[in-house]
């Protein structure tokens, strides 16, 4: 038995990335997935792949979650394509770009939140009245390490993720007794293109060589290695599934041991 059969889910940012990965695993496990995110080419893309790759239905859309009216529109869009509501969501859509603080726009501040939480919030707002009616849902907020401790030249991408913490914990307690759990992951350095821009970024800054500054990276982890999008997906499959029932308010470390708590 396909452990997400029956189930439909809408992943944001599914363009590429851990999204991409966590829409093939989800349908893998037989779940209808819907992906969006602001370019369409890329979950347009990752559609085509879920369909010939796994043989189930999916769909896209172009969305921007920082706009409530766009996340409106993809849940109208949803709820056409599943013939109800959401089983399972995924915010995952997120940005990232370092600035000394000092130097930390008004711009690039509310840009973080605007992304990172206000999407997370809007898209939880949308889904949480019919899970709760249904007696049955799963939210899984993509967050970080990040969310968890700081670090030099992140302030406006660690205060958001740490908000997307506090929302994640009080949201899980409110519909704890009515089946539907809320999560959070928190990965260290993966493998995908926001790592590969943050190694950009350490290199125009500081001089070093690309792999000088992604071994600097990989030193970070315990493990000496980035993460896969792959083992991210795998611990949102966990959180998505029946076996994943009793965990709710979490926020569950992806990061070869960088973070102890
Ligand atoms: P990525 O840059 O490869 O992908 C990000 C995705 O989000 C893309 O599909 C992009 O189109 C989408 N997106 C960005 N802004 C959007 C918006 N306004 N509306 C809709 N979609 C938008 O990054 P990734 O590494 O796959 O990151 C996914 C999530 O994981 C993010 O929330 C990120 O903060 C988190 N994360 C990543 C790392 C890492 O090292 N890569 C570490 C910890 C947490």
């Amino acid at each position: 038995m396909k452990r997400l059969a029956e189930r439909n889910a809408f992943i944001t940012g599914g363009g590429r990335g851990i999204g991409r990965a966590v829409a093939l695993r989800f349908a893998r496990e037989g779940a209808r997935v819907m992906v969006v995110a602001r370019t369409e080419r890329e979950v347009a893309s990752v559609a085509e792949e879920v369909r010939s790759e796994c043989g189930v239905e999916a769909a896209f859309a172009s969305c921007d979650v920082a706009e409530a009216a766009s996340v409106a529109a993809a849940f109208d869009r949803a709820r056409e394509f599943f013939g109800r509501g959401v089983d399972v969501l995924v915010n995952n859509a997120g940005i990232a770009e370092s600035a000394k603080f000092a130097g930390t726009t008004d711009e690039l501040w509310r840009r973080h939140f605007g992304v990172n939480l206000d999407g997370t919030f809007y898209c939880m707002r949308a889904v949480i009245p019919s899970m709760v009616e249904r007696g049955w849902g799963r939210i899984i907020n993509v967050a970080s390490i990040a969310g968890k401790t700081g670090a030099p030249y992140i302030a406006a991408y660690s205060a958001s993720k740490h908000g997307v913490l506090g929302l994640t914990r009080s949201v899980a307690l409110e519909v704890a007794s009515k089946g539907v759990t809320v999560n959070a992951i928190c990965p260290g350095y993966v493998d995908t293109e926001m790592t590969t821009n943050a190694v950009r970024q350490i290199t125009a800054k500081t001089g070093r060589s690309a792999e000088e500054a992604t071994e600097a990276i990989r030193r970070m982890s315990p493990q000496g290695r980035l993460v896969t999008p792959e083992e991210v997906a795998a611990l949102a499959l966990l959180l998505a599934s029946e076996d994943g029932r009793g965990i709710t308010g979490q926020a569950i470390n992806v990061d070869g041991g960088s973070v102890l708590f």
